[in-house]
């Protein structure tokens, strides 16, 4: 038997990088999939397709983390349509990178918005599902930069590092629940995010990974598939680093 076998698991911000090769590895592992984007329906439908081709199941679910409503109810729909949600990935992020001097409030509140008080929604939302099912598994995505800090990226540190706290506070709130909360911080990772980064940058962070190359989106789809699974039952509210050896903890 599959590993995830009879699992609905719900990946924010799967259409693309990160998020599509975690949907894309649980699906594999035989959880049916909820592939949740915002605005790139094509790629997010060109990924439900391929799961079914391996024979497995995928939905689409299209709503902005950002917007707590809309979570909610695009939510609410998931529930009734197709059953509890057992395995939540926070996926979904963006950056605004300016220094702080300039940064503009709109960009401040962006990235907080989407990437920290997204948690706040989603989680709350499908937390009741998981106390039903007396199990479940919180995986939330933050960033090496949590620790390290950058310079252009005040509001996305600032976001991350809230993710770390927010799940350390709810792995003991829901621990006697069969719940897990853990988070995966990746270190430089080969997707649209690092794409645009001008050369120069990207060089400099090459020099300064020990493993000297980029990671790979499949590479954080096994850590956060492992943690999905059963084999972690006894890891709560720990942060792994996948950044090729550029923060050690
Ligand atoms: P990408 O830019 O490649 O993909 C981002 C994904 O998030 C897309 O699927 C996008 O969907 C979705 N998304 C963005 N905003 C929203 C929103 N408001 N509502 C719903 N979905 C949204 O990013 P990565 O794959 O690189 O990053 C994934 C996660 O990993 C992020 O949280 C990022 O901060 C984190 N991370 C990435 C690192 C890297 O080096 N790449 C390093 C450390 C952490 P759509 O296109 O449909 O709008």
């Amino acid at each position: 038997m599959e590993e995830l076998n009879g699992k609905i698991a719900l990946i924010t911000g799967a259409s693309r990088g990160i998020g599509r090769a975690i949907a894309y590895e649980l699906a594999k592992k035989g959880a049916k999939v909820i592939i949740n984007y915002k605005g790139s329906e094509e790629k997010a439908k060109s990924l439900a397709q391929e799961i079914e081709k391996m024979g497995k199941k995928a939905y689409l679910a299209r709503f902005d983390v950002a917007n707590s409503q809309e979570v909610r109810n695009e939510i609410k729909k998931i529930e009734k349509n197709i059953g509890n949600i057992q395995i939540l990935i926070n996926n979904a992020g963006i950056v605004r990178d300016s220094l702080l001097l300039k940064m503009k409030e709109e960009d401040w509140d962006k990235v907080i918005k989407t990437n920290l008080y997204s948690i706040f929604y989603v989680t709350q939302t499908v937390l009741p599902m998981m106390i039903k099912e007396r199990w479940g598994r919180i995986i939330n995505i933050s960033s090496v930069v949590a620790f390290t800090g950058n310079p252009g990226q005040t509001n996305y540190a600032a976001a991350k590092a809230g993710i770390i706290g927010f799940s350390k506070a709810l792995a003991l709130e829901v621990a006697g629940r069969n719940i897990t909360v853990n988070v995966i911080a990746p270190g430089y990772i080969e997707t649209d995010m690092t794409a645009g980064l001008p050369e120069k940058v990207k060089e400099a962070f090459l020099q300064q990974i020990p493993l000297k190359r980029a990671g790979l989106p499949e590479e954080v789809a096994y850590l956060a598939a492992f943690l999905a699974s059963e084999k972690a039952n006894y890891i709560t509210g720990c942060v792994f680093h996948i950044n090729g050896g550029l923060f050690r903890d």
